[in-house]
């Protein structure tokens, strides 16, 4: 069958989306996320203007082969706003597979290999006590494994520290964790590594004092460390056993991981804003990740992902899926099928939409002991309300940036 019509959709419910609305000629539709968290409408502009018209008359059920036509045939290859344009009619494609066939999408991908997908929620505070509140607030809700966020001593703002904003739609109040700011320009925030080093090792004492040796916790570097700092980081953190130290250092330098694992056997997980297995390639080979961190709706979609974690399994390198709420519940839920059938899955990032969010996308996972299923609906199980979506217009918004004290321009 045909694809008849493809409509790119922005709706900003409790953060900018933008998805990918196929429809076949005999009315199966499909959806695909391509959300790019600060940069959202340069990915519409090129889904608009040179997708589109690319699929209307394609047949919908070729998705390597439109993967293939769509990477190869613009000659300018890789790349966010392309990767994450490719990914959405990827996704649309599969989900309309699954609908014609009557199966979730995880049973074309092999079926399940597991019941459920581990999954991590962020927990953060600025000091010790609000910190312990929040892994505990984690823990009521279910959550198994839990990354640890903190304030450092003398920074005014930090990553990863939710705002105290609660979002009170429906009756539910939710600590705002998105850092994406709504306004013209990017909220500054300040930064010191030496601080933070000399700061952390103690954090993850307290916690592991406080919660015992069983949690997994993980943490996030953000990029923010020279080869060096990261090495030095993760050999204190030894005594901790983290999950995973995430991101210790700016993804573009891979041979800094070589550095990095010559001192220090705390697992690294990287790869969130990777948009191709080019970029895994190598650090995959040479062993010098033990998660990829992956997006489906940054790498291209489930198809080039899963070729990724295939290529990763045989070096038993697992997966660890980026999944916070600038992922739409369409890209939520392509990973969450992905995970469910692949062998080496790792643990899967999960942060709850806000309830205006699950207006709009009505979504079928369900989220049980510790653990997330995408459900059982055929495609990817999740469906657009266009009504809805349209009560919530499209909002500037810009992820925070970061100075040192001398001014200097640093890592997020
Ligand atoms: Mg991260």
């Amino acid at each position: 069958m045909t694809i008849d019509k493809a409509e790119v959709i922005v709706t900003s419910p409790d953060r900018n989306f933008v998805t990918l609305k196929l429809t076949t000629a005999d009315g199966i539709t499909g959806l695909g996320d391509a959300t790019l968290n600060g940069r959202e409408l340069a990915v519409v502009a090129y889904l608009s203007e040179h997708v589109v018209p690319l699929l209307v008359g394609a047949d919908e059920g070729r998705i390597e082969d439109t993967w293939q036509f769509l990477y190869r045939s613009a000659y300018w290859r890789r790349g966010p706003v392309t990767m994450a344009a490719i990914a959405a009619v990827d996704m649309a494609l599969w989900d309309i597979k699954g609908k014609r066939a009557g199966m979730p999408v995880y049973q074309l991908l092999g079926g399940a290999s597991r019941t459920g997908l581990l999954a991590y929620g962020h927990a953060s505070g600025k000091e010790l006590p609000e910190l312990f509140d929040s892994v505990r607030e984690h823990l009521e809700q279910g959550y198994r494994a839990i990354r640890i966020q903190t304030g450092v001593p003398g920074l005014k703002a930090i990553y990863g520290i939710a705002s105290q904003a609660a979002d009170t739609f429906g009756g539910e109040v939710r600590y705002d964790h998105e850092p994406a700011r709504r306004g013209v320009k990017p909220v500054e925030e300040d930064w010191d590594t030496r601080s933070y080093l000399r700061h952390l090792p103690g954090v993850f004492e307290a916690v592991r004092n406080e919660f015992g040796p069983e949690l997994p916790l993980l943490h996030d570097g953000h990029h923010r460390m020279t080869p060096i700092q990261a090495a030095k980081l993760g050999k204190e953190l030894e005594p901790y056993d983290l999950f995973w130290l995430e991101d210790c250092t700016p993804a573009e330098n891979q041979e800094a991981l070589r550095l990095v694992r010559q001192h220090t056997t705390t697992p690294l997980a990287i790869g969130e804003i990777f948009n191709t297995v080019w970029d895994f390639k190598d650090i995959i080979r040479e062993q010098l990740i033990d998660y990829v961190r992956g997006a489906v709706t940054h790498m291209g979609g489930i198809s080039p992902l899963k070729k990724t974690l295939d290529y990763a399994a045989m070096y038993q390198i697992k997966s660890g899926m980026h999944g916070p709420t600038d992922i739409s519940p369409v890209g939520m839920a392509a990973a969450m099928h992905l995970g469910l059938a692949i062998h080496n899955f790792g643990i899967q990032e999960y942060m709850r939409h806000g309830a205006r969010t699950d207006h709009v996308f009505r979504q079928s996972f369900t989220w049980r002991d510790g653990l997330l299923h995408p459900g059982d609906a055929p495609g990817l199980g999740v469906e657009l309300d266009v009504d809805e979506a349209g009560k919530y217009p499209y909002e500037q918004a810009y992820l925070p940036y970061n100075r040192l004290a001398d001014g200097t321009v640093h890592d997020w």
